[in-house]
């Protein structure tokens, strides 16, 4: 999966529309402290379906949206695309329809988050699916913070095993597996009330 731009609007200190064309090879972001690096990696994170508020290094989901400064009133929504390169038509079969793919999130005050892929509505965990199957995501070690190559080095083997689970592409098989254990689950405690009201009728 490659990404073409990251566009964003009123996100953290992205106040105004700002567009960042993704090129082929490897892109370094420099400049200096304070100028927004890590609210650029944020915002990738976020609109991937990151729902920690820690995660963005805030208290609340609505603190990614601009909070104003001194020359600026604060915005009411904050809103970050992705635009992926879908030429070899590897997404799923209701938004292959075009070379492009594009990934929208927006939040706005007191109406939480809202999605979109290609243009059509969708939920949070379609979004996520998207890039678990595509072997990224939020969560994905391919998006390296700074302190976790010293966090990597100290992980307990179970924690160092995801990332090698991500690498052979299964990340979303897992996500899958975790979803059909609760629906078994909900079956088995309405089996059990079942058998309780029987033995009662009985
Ligand atoms: P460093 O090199 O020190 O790690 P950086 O370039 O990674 O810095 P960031 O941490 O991405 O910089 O950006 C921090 C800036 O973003 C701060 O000036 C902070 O005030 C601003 N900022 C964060 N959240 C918001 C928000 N919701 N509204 C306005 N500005 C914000």
């Amino acid at each position: 999966m490659r990404f073409n731009r990251l566009r964003l609007n009123g996100f953290k200190s992205f106040v105004d529309p700002t567009d960042l064309v993704v090129a082929e090879g490897l892109t370094g972001v420099v400049g200096p402290n304070g100028c927004g690096k890590s609210n650029l990696l944020e915002a990738l994170r976020w609109v991937m379906g990151e729902n920690r508020p820690t995660a963005m290094r805030g208290g609340g989901m609505e603190d990614v949206i601009f909070a104003g400064a001194a020359t600026r009133p604060a915005r009411n929504f904050a809103e970050v695309s992705l635009l992926i390169d879908n030429s070899d038509r590897l997404a799923p079969a209701e938004f292959n329809d075009s070379d492009i793919l594009e990934v929208v999130r927006r939040i706005t005050r007191d109406a939480g988050s809202a999605y979109k892929i290609g243009g059509k509505d969708v939920r949070a965990r379609d979004v996520q699916m998207l890039f678990a199957d595509a072997s990224t995501g939020a969560h994905s070690p391919a998006l390296v913070r700074q302190g976790q190559i010293s966090e990597l080095i100290n992980a307990k083997p179970s924690n160092r095993r995801r990332i090698l689970e991500e690498a052979a592409g299964i990340s979303g098989l897992y996500q899958r597996r975790h979803e059909a254990e609760l629906k078994l689950n909900g079956a088995e405690q309405n089996l059990s009330r079942v058998d309780d009201v029987l033995d009662q009728l009985a």
